[in-house]
Order: structure tokens, then sequence, then C-alpha cells
């Protein structure tokens, strides 16, 4: 009964959250209906060998704690086939602005650990796919089309800021949490007074993808899926890369199983784990710290879509 109880945001509210949304992202607040059909995203590996990936430190990343020590993010600049698929991008289509981002991580990002072995996108955390997208744009155009966005501060300037990594500030988790950091398993490990343990860390991107699948295939059939299960239970697959629909049937059976004490810790728990992109910051001339939201100008489509290219480049 608690358990419906502490579900209060609507199925399509809990998709964007499930899905990592951006607050107050205006482009997506108008999510009319799933697409028809999902869209398999394989790994292009084979092509890999011919264009360049920068290795990034996993540190640099929201969710770096949560990857092996010694790996490296690997990304590289989109390619025209891919900015062209993402420019068709549809808006006002949560689920389509996810798969869209999807097919250009799965072509454009790798995870390298320390042994040489690659990984592929759905290794990696949810949280950071919109840095990840933001770090393909900034090796996609590297000279100019910058996206910015304007703040007001409080000494009445007009500044603008630059949707760059390095205006980027990052959610942090609190101390209280932080001491619960098990380094072995890279991930939160709670111990609660029923002497049960859980090990919690943001799911990955191939494991949210599972969901997402599931969501729509439940969708489809005309079932309401369980909001709260979705809210949890992604943060305790930790060190999974993807389940199957059965795997997720099981475990929301288990789910429904649980008692009390464990659901009411692990709903408060998974509230603390916020990672990603919280906010832009930048620095005023007159010298004092400005932020704002952090969202996407002219919508998703205008990270690789250039804004107005008709006026950019017609020759008159
Ligand atoms: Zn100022």
């Amino acid at each position: 009964m608690s358990k419906e109880l502490e579900t209060n945001l609507t199925e399509e509210e809990y998709l964007k959250k499930h899905l990592e949304s951006l607050e107050q992202n205006k482009a997506v607040d108008s999510v009319e209906s799933a697409p028809k059909q999902q869209t398999t995203v394989k790994v292009e590996q084979s092509k890999a060998s011919d264009l360049h990936y920068f290795a990034f430190d996993t540190r640099e990343f929201p969710c770096g704690i949560f990857y092996p020590a010694g790996s490296t993010i690997q990304v590289r600049a989109a390619q025209v086939k891919e900015i062209q698929a993402y420019s068709m991008v549809d808006d006002n289509n949560f689920y389509d602005i996810v798969e869209k981002m999807n097919d250009m991580l799965s072509s454009c990002v790798r995870i390298k650990h320390l042994d040489g072995t690659i990984g592929s996108y759905m290794d990696l955390r949810d949280p950071d796919r919109y840095y990840l997208i933001f770090l393909i744009r900034e090796l996609t155009f590297q000279k100019g089309s910058v996206l910015t966005t304007k703040v007001n501060c409080s000494c009445g300037n007009e500044t603008t800021i630059e949707l760059r990594r390095k205006n980027f500030k990052f959610y942090e988790t609190s101390e209280r949490i932080n001491d619960f950091f098990d380094v072995a398993t890279l991930s939160f490990r709670f111990e609660i007074k029923t002497g049960q343990v859980f090990n919690l860390a943001p799911p990955t991107i191939g494991v949210q993808k599972s969901f997402t699948e599931y969501i729509v295939k439940e969708n489809a059939e005309k079932r309401k899926p369980n909001l709260s299960f979705l809210k949890i239970i992604p943060f305790m697959l930790h060190d999974r890369s993807s389940i199957t629909i059965e795997g997720i049937k099981a475990k929301l059976d288990e789910f429904q199983k649980m008692d009390d004490i464990p659901f009411q810790f692990l709903n408060s728990a998974v509230e603390k784990l916020t990672f990603g992109i919280e906010k832009l910051q930048s620095q005023c001339q007159c010298g004092l710290e400005i932020h704002t939201d952090m969202i996407f100008p002219n919508g998703p489509s205008a990270v690789f879509v250039v804004h107005d290219a008709f006026e950019q480049f017609i020759k008159e």
C-alpha cells in the first residue's frame, strides 16, 4: 500500500525522470505518445579503426567514480551521416530524443579498460548521457557554431554562457552519502538495520535502454508500469549493462514482495543519488558567479543541427 502512495508522479512525468530529462526543458514538456516501434541500436565497431577517437579521463565525467580505475572514455566527432540521422529528431517526443541520442552515442563513444578490452556506450552511466552528447558536439564543431544561453547577473548585465564542458556544474552527493561509497564494487553499499545490504549506483545507459523497451511494451499492451519499481530497481542493477524483459518481470515480482523497511529505505536512498549536469555556471564581467538551469537552446535537435543554417550559409 505504501508503495502506491509514494508514486505521486504521473506515468509520463516518471518516464521523463526515468530517462533523465533535463529539468525545466520546455522542449520535452509535452510528450504525447510512445513511438510505435523501437529500433535496435547496434554498436558499430567495424568502422571504428579509420576514425579518430580521443581518450578522456573517466574522472571528468559526472559519473566518473563509477568507472573502473584506468579506464578511458573514447569519443570521436560525428560524421555527416550521423548528423543527418540525428537531425530528424522530434523535439516533442521524448522517446525519440533518447533514441536518437543513443544512436549518436553508439557510433561515437566507447570505453577502453585498463586490460585493453573495449566496452560500448551501454556500459556508460545514464547520467553521463548529456555530457557525452555535448562532448561529441565539441569535437564535431571545433570552429564556431557555439550553443549559448543568456543569464541576467545581479549587476544588471546580461551575460552569455556557452554550453561547453567547462561551464557544466555537476550534481554533488552529500558527504553523508559519500562515506558509503564502496571502491570494490564501484557502488554505494548500504547496510540497513534489518541486516540487509544494498549496493546502489546510477544505472548504465544499457539498463535504462532495457527499461525503456519494457515501458514501451507495457504501454503497448495497455498495462500501467509500476512507477515506484521503475524509480528504484535500475539503481540496484548497478553492475549490469542490460536486462531482458523476463528479467525485469522477475525483479518486479521480487520488488512487490519486499518488506516495508527496505522499500522505504531504498525509496529514500535513490533520491540522494542524483548525478549528471545540474546547471551552467560562468562568471560575469563584474566578477560575480552566474548560473542557470541546464537547457537545450532551440531544443535537443539543435545540438547537431546548425540553427538557421539558411541565413548563415546563403551567399548574397
Ligand atoms: Zn555581473
